[in-house]
């Protein structure tokens, strides 16, 4: 058996989760196994009830006051259990800060070896080959492994939500959750959020997303221009956020926010691993460099190349005048 696990984003799916299940059906199609969904903890209701539309053998579901909040151990305990009892082959998550907390755990209690942050899955007549980043991204290496069971985490992007085989669960079974009190020694904050300005960049159809490149804060209102005549949300890397340029929330990248727009119109963005970790499950990435060389290049499916503070001005005018 496979089993996806899956987290909560205030009240819905994580965004990860879903491309989680997305590598679920691809794994048990291809290994020929069958596949589980868990919904646990936090918001399970919710959860289950978007779950429900996804085609899976069985929807998993545990259920406890005391997992109502996370918590690492809660729920370190929670999954172990879950584990020890339906011996799945493989567990797979997105590579959430959740994940990145508890995971480790589980894999420590029970001795199962934790591949994470996979960007990719090359499957290999059954036996699957991990790839991941080492050395801060400079180099990918390949991971085969020869146990039975493993924990898996996926990068953002590594499966594409747009796979997802819709349908429902063929069956559906109640976990007993046996946890207490000593069981959870820490406490965790409420969640992080990243914005209270009611702008949610994961939400935008339309991102036009400025770099340094674009050479100082006075050239800002250029680009919103742009923005503005296509109807977009203005993001950035994290230099122009680092200089004030733009508030924190705007940010895109490992320690910003990740997004998956219909269009993103990079600017003046070399295309740094952190920040294309954060926009690579973009549906069409546009890119303006002058520099033909700029790593943004290998992901765009259009390349501009040449001086944004030329070329921004007169497409904002093209734009404008076709309406
Ligand atoms: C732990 C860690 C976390 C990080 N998290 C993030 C993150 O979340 N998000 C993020 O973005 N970065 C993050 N970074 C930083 C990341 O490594 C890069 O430094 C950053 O993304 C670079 O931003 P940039 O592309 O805007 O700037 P640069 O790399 O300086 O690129 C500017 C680009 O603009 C082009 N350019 C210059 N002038 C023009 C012009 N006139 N016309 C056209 N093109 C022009 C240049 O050719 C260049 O390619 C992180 C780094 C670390 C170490």
């Amino acid at each position: 058996m496979i089993l996806v696990v899956l987290e909560n984003q205030r009240g819905s799916i994580h965004p990860f989760s879903i491309e989680a299940v997305a590598a679920g059906q691809r794994f048990a199609s291809e290994l020929n196994c069958n596949l589980g969904i868990v919904c646990m903890g936090e918001k399970v209701d919710e959860l289950k009830s978007q779950a429900q539309n996804f085609k899976s053998s069985q929807l998993i579901i545990a259920k406890n006051p005391m997992i109502d909040m996370y918590s690492a151990d809660g729920y370190s305990k929670v999954l172990s259990n879950i584990i020890n009892e339906l011996s799945p082959k493989y567990v797979l998550m997105g590579h959430s800060y959740m994940v990145r907390d508890f995971l480790p755990r589980v894999s420590a209690k029970l001795d199962i070896p934790f591949v994470s942050d996979i960007i990719s899955v090359d499957f290999n007549n059954g036996s699957p080959l991990y790839s991941k980043q080492v050395f801060n991204a400079k180099l990918a290496t390949s991971i085969e492994l020869s146990s039975d069971q493993a924990l898996l985490s996926f990068q953002s992007a590594a499966f594409s939500s747009d796979d997802i085989e819709n349908g429902s669960p063929e069956t559906e079974i109640e976990f007993d959750v046996q946890i207490s009190d000593q069981d959870i020694r820490s406490e965790s904050e409420p969640e992080f959020q990243e914005s209270s300005s009611g702008v949610d960049l994961t939400a935008a159809e339309l991102i036009v997303s400025v770099g340094r490149g674009i050479e100082s804060e006075d050239n800002l209102p250029l680009m919103q221009s742009l923005a503005d005549s296509m109807g977009a949300e203005v993001a950035s890397s994290r230099p122009v956020v680092d200089m004030g340029w733009l508030p924190a929330y705007r940010q895109v990248g490992s320690s910003g926010q990740v997004v998956s727009p219909k269009l993103y119109f990079s600017v003046g963005i070399s295309g740094a691993i952190q920040h294309v970790v954060g926009m690579k499950g973009s549906k069409n990435i546009l890119a303006i460099n002058k520099d033909e060389d700029a790593p943004i290049f290998e992901i765009a499916d259009y390349a501009v190349i040449g001086d944004l503070m030329e070329i921004v001005p007169k497409l904002t005018e093209e734009i404008n005048n076709s309406k």
